[in-house]
């Protein structure tokens, strides 16, 4: 793999003249030894690089390829991080960016204009929602948002010329499934650009880009360092996207990652699907256990058969249900409260992806951003709570529910 800029591995071995599997990708691709061939990824936490003479510094700044030249536009951790991932993930390119936010932003803001509409589905992590219905619409953006799950409803919206379709499959909270290959088919009709927020399922559950989408965005924040340490984002796509449209506006614009998270993030990468698995096996396990439950009035999670959208998300989501339980109760807003303090291992935070399982009240914290109706509208009431459920064993998960449940 090379990178826009043409960086190569110091090392003299020929590249296996196979297909490798995601994992050892998640393990080896990206990886650029320099001179003291040491085993592990090295951080190059600076900010410029020198040059030996003034004819190679004309030459790189000409010809951006062969030099790196400062961390704002690339940077050898950085981009062992972003190789990595693009070849997990099947993408020919990837910019990472300082968070999941400054990732979607500029996802969108590198393609529209003034007088161009976007078109999302409504049930988004609130502040996506804030970028496409709030700063989109002040620079002369239009917007219209579509119930996710209704295939009639996106042919209506898609019906009209539209720059970009924003997607958000499984939603936080509540968990409901976008068809990314039918939405996406109707989008190129119309010569829509369709990004994909993956974060809910992971690099590991879902790949938007073989449903027929263009662009993928992460918060690195999430499964992808999973260990609640950094926050980060990612961009991937065609070549064509990333240079032509995404890298003028972020090298110029500068939502880069810190080389620093970027090496945190090189090392998560390797144990990535690994620790999704489990934390899908764990989840389901837990989803099973509470819709078994009378104080549950329902439990949201594609992999029960329950869920609505459960064949479509078997098949879009590799066979995995997810990692996060959207749960609705039958008490009131206080009776969820004193389940939540109950708990003694989950911990009460707002993060997801995490080895820690982490319970969250969206209504007050994740989403108080959103007026009542937006979030009556996506499902979220004073009764919903969401389980980002992690790496310890579920039968510890499990008796923590139960004596808070009981
Ligand atoms: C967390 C999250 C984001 C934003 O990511 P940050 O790293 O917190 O900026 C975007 N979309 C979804 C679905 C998220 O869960």
């Amino acid at each position: 793999m090379s990178t826009p800029w043409g960086y190569r591995p110091r090392n003299n071995r020929e590249e296996p003249q196979w297909d490798l599997h995601p994992q050892t990708h998640a393990v080896r691709a990206g990886l650029a030894r320099s001179g003291f061939g040491e085993t592990s990824e090295a951080l190059y936490l600076n900010s410029g690089f020198t040059y030996s003479n003034a004819e190679e510094a004309f030459s790189s700044f000409a010809d951006e390829t062969d030099h790196f030249l400062y961390s704002r536009f690339h940077n050898p951790t950085i981009a062992m991080f972003e190789q990595r991932l693009a070849a997990i993930e099947g993408a020919e390119f990837c910019v990472a960016t300082g968070s999941g936010m400054s990732a979607m932003f500029a996802s969108l803001a590198c393609l529209v204009e003034q007088g161009d509409h976007v078109v999302a589905s409504a049930a988004m992590f609130s502040s996506c929602h804030v970028v496409i219905t709030e700063f989109l619409p002040k620079w002369g953006v239009t917007f219209e948002l579509v119930k996710g799950n209704d295939p009639a409803a996106w042919a209506k919206a898609l019906s009209k010329p539209t720059k970009a379709v924003f997607i958000e499959t499984p939603s936080n909270p509540l968990m409901e499934i976008v068809d990314i290959q039918l939405v996406s088919d109707l989008a190129h009709k119309v010569g829509a650009t369709v990004i994909v927020d993956n974060v809910m399922a992971s690099p590991v559950l879902q790949k938007p880009l073989q449903l027929g989408a263009d662009v993928v965005m992460y918060s690195a924040t999430k499964h992808i360092d999973g260990q609640g340490r950094v926050l980060a984002g990612a961009i991937l796509g065609s070549a064509q996207y990333i240079q032509e449209k995404l890298m003028p506006f972020t090298r110029h614009t500068g939502p880069s990652l810190s080389p620093f998270n970027a090496w945190v993030l090189v090392k998560s990468l390797e144990t990535m699907q690994m620790r999704v698995e489990r934390m899908v096996e764990n989840a389901q396990a837990i989803a099973e256990f509470l819709e078994s439950r009378k104080e549950i009035k329902s439990v949201r999670f594609p992999g029960l058969k329950s869920h609505p959208e459960h064949a479509l998300a078997m098949k879009q989501m590799n066979g995995g249900g997810g990692t996060t339980v959207g749960i609705e109760f039958v008490g009131d807003q206080s009776e969820v409260f004193a389940f939540m303090n109950r708990l003694k291992i989950i911990d009460i935070s707002n993060n997801l992806g995490d080895s820690k399982s982490l319970i969250t009240h969206p209504a007050s914290s994740t989403h108080r951003r959103l007026t009542p109706e937006v979030q009556a509208e996506m499902g979220i009431t004073p009764s919903v709570l969401r389980l980002s459920v992690g790496l310890e064993h579920s039968s510890d998960l499990i008796k923590d529910l139960t004596q808070a449940l009981n």
